[in-house]
C-alpha cells in the first residue's frame, strides 16, 4: 500500500480532530454516524461535514451509506493518526521507502532527528481475512469489538511487548523503540531475510544458532509459531536476528507441541533444501548433551525444560495482558464466533451520543500544529513540533 506522507502537509488541526473523532466513534461503531462524529469533534466553528469531505478526498476515511450515513477510518487514516502521534512525541521526523510487505503488515524506514534510520511496522491484522471478519461483525457487543482497528492495535502491542521482553533476555531481536495504535517502531535490522540467501559460509553454524534460538525460546516458555526463513534476518557476518512476534504463544498453549514441531520442521526443511544439509550427524556431533533432541536429529518438545510464566509476568508489565492474548489468539486461530443477533446499532448510537458528552477531546492533546512533510523524505520540521 502506498503511504503518501505528503498528504500530511495538507491536513489541518480540524482535520485531525475529526479523524480522531471517527477513531473514537469506531470503538462502538463499525461505521460511525456523521452526526456522532460532529458531536464528538465539536469543532469551534462547525464545518465537520466539510472536513469529512476533505478527509474522504485524501482517502483517510471511507464513506458508507448502506445502513445510515456514516464513515470509518481507512488504514491510511489510522496510519496518519499513529504517525502524527509519534512525530509529535519526537520518535521520528521522516518516513522513507517501504522495506517490507508482510501478510499482515507494511514496513517502512523512518528516521529520527539525528538521521538514525529505524523500521516502522504498520500492522494490518485482518487484511487477509477482513471480509470474513466483517461478515461476522458484532461478535462482541461491547467496547472492544473485533474490528481490524482493534486487532491491529493488539498485534502491535503484543509485538512490542514480546520484542522488549525477548531483548531483555538476550535474544537476537530488533530493539523495541516505541508503539502507538497499530504501529511499532524498532531498530532497523541490517541484512536480509534468510529466504533471499543462496549461499552461506557456515550453514551448519547458522543452522545450529537458529535451532538454538528455538530451544532457548521454549526454555523461556515461548514458541514463535512463524519461525521460518521469512522471519529470520541474516547479515554479512551471518549474524541472526529474529523478527515478527504477534503470533507467539506460551508453551502451555494446548497446541504448543504442534506449533513447536512446525517451527522446527520449517527450519529443517529449509536447510535441507537450500543448503543440501543432512542433520543427524551435524546435530549430534556438535552437541554433547542430547537433551531436547530425538535420535532422528529432530527436537523433542517434551524433553525441553520449559519455564512457562515468562509470558504472563513480563508481558503484562508492557501492558499486554491475558485478555489481550486471548483476544488476539482467538482471531489468529480463526475461532472468532459469529453473533448475528447482537447487531443493535440504534442502542449503540444512543449509548454513544450519551458517551460523547463525556468525551473530552481536548484531553487527547491534539497538537495545534500540522505535520509538514517536505516531499517524501522529511515529514516535518522537528523544531516546529515542540508543543506536542
Ligand atoms: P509480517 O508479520 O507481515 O510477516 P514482518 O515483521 O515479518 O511482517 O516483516 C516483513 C518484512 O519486512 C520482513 O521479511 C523484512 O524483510 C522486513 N522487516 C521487518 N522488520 C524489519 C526490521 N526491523 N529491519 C529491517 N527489515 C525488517
Ligand atoms: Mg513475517
Amino acid at each position: 500500500m502506498k503511504l503518501d506522507v505528503d498528504v500530511l502537509r495538507y491536513l489541518s488541526k480540524d482535520d485531525f480532530r475529526v479523524l480522531t473523532a471517527v477513531e473514537l466513534g469506531m470503538r462502538n461503531h463499525e461505521i460511525v454516524p456523521a452526526e456522532l462524529i460532529d458531536r464528538i469533534a465539536r469543532l469551534k466553528h462547525g464545518g465537520t461535514y466539510k472536513v469529512l469531505k476533505n478527509l474522504l478526498k485524501h482517502k483517510l476515511l471511507h464513506h458508507d451509506s448502506t445502513k445510515y450515513d456514516g464513515f470509518r477510518l481507512t488504514y491510511l487514516g489510522y496510519d496518519f493518526l499513529a504517525i502524527k502521534t509519534m512525530v509529535n512525541k519526537g520518535v521520528f521526523v521522516s518516513v522513507g521507502r517501504q522495506i517490507g510487505v508482510g501478510k499482515e503488515s507494511d514496513i517502512f524506514e523512518v528516521a529520527d532527528e539525528d538521521g538514525k534510520i529505524m523500521a516502522m511496522k504498520l500492522h494490518r491484522l485482518g487484511r487477509v481475512s477482513f471480509r470474513a471478519v466483517k461478515s461476522k461483525r458484532d461478535y462482541l457487543k461491547h467496547r472492544s469489538s473485533y474490528n481490524w482497528l482493534y486487532l491491529s492495535r493488539l498485534a502491535a502491542l503484543k509485538e512490542f511487548a514480546f520484542m522488549k521482553a525477548l531483548q531483555t533476555h538476550g535474544f537476537p531481536v530488533p530493539e523495541a523503540v516505541e508503539h502507538n495504535r497499530h504501529c511499532v517502531i524498532m531498530s532497523l535490522v541490517q541484512g536480509y531475510p534468510l529466504v533471499q540467501v543462496k549461499q552461506l559460509q557456515n550453514p551448519e553454524t547458522v543452522f545450529e544458532t537458529i535451532i538454538g534460538i528455538i530451544i532457548r525460546l521454549a526454555e523461556h516458555g515461548l514458541i514463535h509459531c512463524d519461525f521460518n526463513e521469512f522471519n529470520i534476518m541474516i547479515d554479512d557476518e551471518e549474524k541472526i536476528t529474529v523478527i515478527d512476534f504477534p503470533q507467539m504463544v506460551s508453551v502451555s498453549h494446548r497446541n504448543a507441541k504442534m506449533y513447536f514441531d512446525r517451527d522446527v520442521e520449517c527450519i529443517f526443511k529449509f536447510f535441507r533444501k537450500r543448503f543440501n544439509m543432512t542433520f543427524q550427524e551435524s546435530i549430534d556431533d556438535n552437541d554433547n548433551s542430547n537433551e531436547g533432541r530425538e535420535e532422528a536429529g529432530k527436537l523433542c518438545f517434551s524433553s525441553i525444560d520449559s519455564s512457562a510464566g515468562f509470558l504472563d509476568k513480563e508481558l503484562a508489565a508492557s501492558g499486554f495482558g491475558k485478555k489481550d492474548e486471548e483476544d488476539i489468539q482467538r482471531f489468529i486461530e480463526g475461532e472468532v464466533e459469529s453473533d448475528t443477533n447482537s447487531d443493535s446499532e440504534d442502542g449503540d448510537l444512543v449509548r454513544n451520543l450519551n458517551e460523547a458528552d463525556d468525551l473530552n477531546v481536548d484531553s487527547l492533546h491534539l497538537s495545534e500544529q500540522v505535520i509538514y512533510p517536505l516531499a517524501f523524505v522529511v515529514i516535518q520540521d522537528p523544531l516546529a513540533m515542540g508543543n506536542g
